[in-house]
C-alpha cells in the first residue's frame, strides 16, 4: 500500500493575492504591527513560522510571539472563514481528476501535509470540495519547520489504514523546495510541481526525485511510483 501527502498552496489549489492582507490585518490586531509582510515569502513556510518570523523580525520576543499565537490563529481564520473568495481563487489543472482516480483505488491512502493550520486548510480546501478525498494530515499545528510534519503524517496514516508506512512507500507532492527539503529530510521522495512561486529548475536543484509542469504531466510519475 502506497501513501501520498499533498501540500495545499500552489500545489491543489492558489489563493492568489487575497490572503495576505488577511494576515496582516490578523497581525495588526494582535501584535500591533504587520512586519515586513511584503519582502517576505510564505512559500513552503508554516503558519506559525510566518508568525514567528515576521514578528520577531519587528522587535517582539519569541515568547511574546508564541504566547499570542492562539489568538493569532484566531483571528486569522476567523477572516480566512468569512472573506476567503472562490472567485479570486484558482484550483490547479487535473487535480479533482487525479484525486478522484487516487481515492477509488485501495491500495493507495491520501493525506495532506500543509503548513496551513488544519482549519485553514479545510477553508482552503472547502471551496473546491476538496475535504471529501483527505480523512488525515499534518498540518501547521504539529511543528513550527516543515520538516517535523511528515512524521505526523506517517503516525495518523498509520491509525487511519492500521499499518505502518515505511519511507520508501511514501509519497510527497509539493511546489516549494521546503517541501522538496522536508521531504528529503525522512528519505522520502518528492514529486515536484512548478504550479507555485518556484520554478522548475529550483525545484531540481533543491533535490526533488521528479520535476514536472503541473498534475497533468506527472501521470508517468504515478504509474511508476504506485503501478495500477
Ligand atoms: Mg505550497
Amino acid at each position: 500500500m502506497k501513501l501520498i501527502l499533498f501540500d495545499v498552496d500552489g500545489t491543489l489549489l492558489s489563493c492568489g493575492p487575497q490572503v495576505r492582507p488577511l494576515f496582516a490585518e490578523a497581525l495588526g490586531e494582535v501584535y500591533g504591527r504587520a512586519g515586513d509582510l511584503d519582502g517576505y515569502s510564505f512559500s513552503g513556510k508554516t503558519d506559525p513560522r510566518i508568525v514567528l518570523d515576521l514578528m520577531t523580525a519587528a522587535g517582539v520576543t519569541e515568547a511574546e510571539v508564541r504566547s499570542a499565537l492562539p489568538r493569532m490563529q484566531e483571528a486569522y481564520l476567523r477572516r480566512l472563514e468569512r472573506r476567503l473568495r472562490r472567485d479570486a481563487m484558482v484550483l490547479l489543472p487535473g487535480v479533482v481528476e487525479l484525486l478522484e482516480r487516487l481515492a477509488a483505488r485501495r491500495d493507495v491512502a491520501l493525506g495532506l501535509l500543509t503548513g496551513n493550520w488544519q482549519r485553514g486548510a479545510r477553508i482552503k480546501l472547502s471551496r473546491f470540495d476538496l475535504n471529501r478525498f483527505f480523512r488525515f494530515g499534518a498540518f501547521g499545528e504539529d511543528g513550527v519547520q516543515r520538516h517535523e510534519l511528515p512524521p505526523v503524517a506517517l503516525r495518523r496514516a498509520a491509525a487511519e489504514a492500521g499499518r505502518e508506512f515505511a519511507a520508501a512507500d511514501v509519497l510527497i507532492v509539493g511546489d516549494s523546495t521546503e517541501d522538496v527539503a522536508c521531504a528529503r529530510a525522512h528519505g522520502v521522495p518528492c514529486l515536484a510541481v512548478a504550479t507555485g512561486w518556484t520554478p522548475a529548475e529550483r525545484l531540481r536543484g533543491a533535490g526533488a526525485r521528479w520535476v514536472v509542469a503541473d498534475l497533468p504531466s506527472a501521470e508517468r510519475v504515478f504509474a511508476a511510483f504506485a503501478p495500477a
